[in-house]
């Protein structure tokens, strides 16, 4: 290229810090870099592929689909040649000057906040054509596009700059020379290189040549039978598509004929990278019709909440001249998501069958996706239901039943389901909620995740069982055997007199105001004074706290409306009657606090000043003496 033509740029700020970031955080994955190159050429003759089913190519549409490395150990070269879909011009500008097409500022957070956790999780963000200069002192990339324009070269060393001129005479397609650094000369040994591509670069669907020789095996292994195909190679495969360094969770490998033409192979891994604070995943199967790549990271194939798998479907009824645009709704995909995400519910509920051990692995990783689907995917909610667990009274701690288990013990009489909220096991088995459940020997569930409620609430029922929580104000519980016993055995405490409990009642709510609907006898506490329940039956105590906390309580029409349940038969509550009578303002301390610790006990929120001061109060006379009403 002539030099008067060659124009010198300025790499987008963003674009300077990835560099800085990748270069010298991933220093000790080097080999990287050329799985990276590698996938891109990869990926460049995959829109070449597809392109070339849409419409007729006439420019160098002779020239085979494949990619060549070469390298120099004299010189200190390596080459990597593709025959893909080339880069115009702009192209070349947007695509290598900056990270626009990574998802800009955001991505590049989330890429600094992986890098300071562990590197391996780098890998997983396909940190891309930049990893070059890890090994690169200087790189050129002369590139002509499959439209037959002009040919381009660009070339730079990193820094802050880069120089993009004309280069007459290419084929159609990328090539990328790299000028190795002195501390990187193994990249130009022919060993290294098809050590790293048989290590990454195994199931690149195009011919991969390292100085003339093909090493990589060439072969869509979805289409092949199961029986052929051993453990490694599967294994292998989900390292490759996943970007993964460990073996997955499951796998899942199925063909069918009706009532489409499917061929899937799709995996769980073992980490959940949002929960590692990597932002939103990206779907992570990609759809294949007839062995071409048709929609990478698929949107459409699966719904979102199964962004978390792994792997490729192909499918041969989908049109191969379909647009990415056109997939959305395209009435073949909306099928071809319904039979997959059936038979994906279907796998893991037979993967829970088969060993629970490894689906309560699953669970605590991927149980928050499955709470998503539930939620938002109308459609298979009763089936998603199967897979929900939950700790129970009855389950060990830590350990978790379904609500087949739950359903499969419920008590003669029993018809519904119940559970209760809470922020840990103790918590919940310490509160009220629960007391008359353990004496009558009834399982209740404990939702210990603060979505799980609204999870249980949008079910609504399970197995023609209505899902209760058991903070309702209307709940009744069945008698059972384990009732009948104890009665009169321990039934030792006189309660108070219903017309002395009613009048109580009354005086209490008066003293309450409208912070309470109603204060009632309980007919249902066993050792606890009092207790707040939700009179709407759709809302629990969860549910109001975490709609309060995001604001949005307003929207939903609430503080929804709550009732005092007292117990007539605990010795606090009978002595109260008596305080009531010899030392009113001081009883009205009493009443207050004991709304106060119900409503802790609620979970929800109280003012802790306020109880503070009264609570000393209390103590004061407690500890003996008077308090002043001053
Ligand atoms: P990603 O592959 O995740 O998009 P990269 O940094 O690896 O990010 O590549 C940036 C972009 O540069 C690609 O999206 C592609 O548009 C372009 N590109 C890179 N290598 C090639 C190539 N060999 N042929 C055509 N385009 C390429
Ligand atoms: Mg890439």
């Amino acid at each position: 290229m002539t030099a008067s033509q060659v124009e010198t740029k300025q790499f987008q700020a963003e674009t300077r810090k990835v560099l800085d970031i990748v270069i010298n955080s991933l220093y000790t994955e080097r080999d990287i870099f050329v799985r990276e190159l590698v996938s891109n050429a990869a990926d460049a003759l995959e829109k070449f592929r597809h392109q070339s089913l849409i419409k007729t190519i006439e420019f160098d549409n002779h020239v085979p689909l494949e990619i060549t490395i070469d390298c120099d150990d004299k010189t200190h070269t390596l080459t990597i040649t593709d025959t893909g879909i080339g880069m115009t011009r702009e192209e070349l500008e947007t695509n290598l000057g900056t990270i626009a097409h990574s998802g800009s500022q955001h991505f590049f957070e989330q890429l600094a906040e992986a890098a300071k956790k562990d590197v391996n999780l780098i890998g997983q963000f396909g940190v891309g054509f930049y990893s070059v200069f890890m090994a690169a002192k200087t790189v050129q990339v002369q590139t002509r596009s499959w439209d037959g324009g002009e040919g381009w070269e660009w070339s730079s060393d990193g820094g802050g700059t880069y120089t993009i001129g004309p280069s007459p005479g290419l084929h159609r397609g990328t090539r990328i020379i790299i000028e190795l650094k002195e501390d990187a000369h193994t990249y130009a040994s022919k060993f290294t290189l098809e050590r790293i591509i048989q290590q990454y670069s195994t199931f690149v669907p195009f011919p991969v040549k390292v100085e003339g020789k093909k090493v990589n095996t060439v072969q869509a292994i979805w289409t092949r039978s199961k029986a052929e195909i051993t453990d490694e190679e599967y294994t292998e495969f989900y390292k490759f598509i996943g970007n993964a360094v460990d073996e997955p969770l499951y796998r899942l490998h199925f063909s069918a004929d009706a009532p489409l033409a499917i061929n899937a192979l799709v995996y769980v891994p073992k980490e959940n990278f949002e929960v590692l604070g990597m932002g939103r995943m990206q779907p992570g199967v990609n759809l294949y019709c007839q062995k071409v790549l048709i929609d990478q990271h698929s949107e459409n194939i699966l719904p979102e909440w199964l962004r978390f798998l792994k792997g490729v479907v192909d499918s041969e009824d989908l049109p191969l001249n379909i647009s990415r645009q056109s997939l959305q709704d395209n009435a073949l995909m909306i099928k071809l998501r319904k039979v997959l995400t059936k038979r994906v519910i279907k796998f893991l509920a037979e993967e829970a069958d088969r060993s629970a051990d490894t689906y309560h692995e699953f669970w605590k990783t991927f149980g928050i996706f499955i709470k998503e689907g539930l939620t938002s995917d109308f459609e298979h909610r009763t089936e998603l239901a199967k897979l929900l667990r939950f700790e129970s009274s009855t389950s060990e701690a830590g350990s978790m039943i379904s609500l087949d288990e739950y359903v499969g013990r419920m008590k003669d009489g029993q018809d519904k389901i119940y559970y209760i909220n809470g922020p840990n096991r103790t918590a919940v088995e310490y509160g009220p909620y629960v007391e008359l459940f353990k004496k009558r020997g009834i399982e209740i569930f404990y939702t210990l995740e603060p979505i799980d409620d609204f999870v249980l609430n949008h079910l609504g029922e399970y197995d023609g069982k209505k899902l209760v929580s058991a903070d309702r104000a209307d709940l009744s519980l069945p008698e059972t055997a384990a009732d009948a016993d104890q009665a009169g055995a321990e039934q030792t405490a006189e309660p108070l007199a219903d017309a002395v409990l009613t009048s109580l009642c009354r005086w209490m709510k008066e003293v309450l105001g409208d912070r309470i609907q109603d204060v009632k006898a309980s007919g249902r506490l066993v050792d606890s004074p009092a207790m707040i329940v939700n009179v709407d039956g759709y809302m629990t105590s969860s549910m109001e706290r975490i709609l309060k906390a995001s604001g949005q309580d307003q929207a939903f029409g609430m503080g929804s409306k709550k009732d005092m349940e007292i117990n007539g038969a605990s010795p606090l509550i009978k002595n109260l009657a008596g305080l009531r009578e010899s030392d009113a303002e001081f009883a009205k301390d009493v009443v207050e606090q004991l709304y106060d610790n119900a409503t802790i006990q609620a979970g929800l929120l109280v003012d802790p000043m306020v109880m503070v001061r009264r609570n000393y109060r209390i103590l004061t006379r407690a500890a003996g003496g008077q308090t002043d009403a001053a």
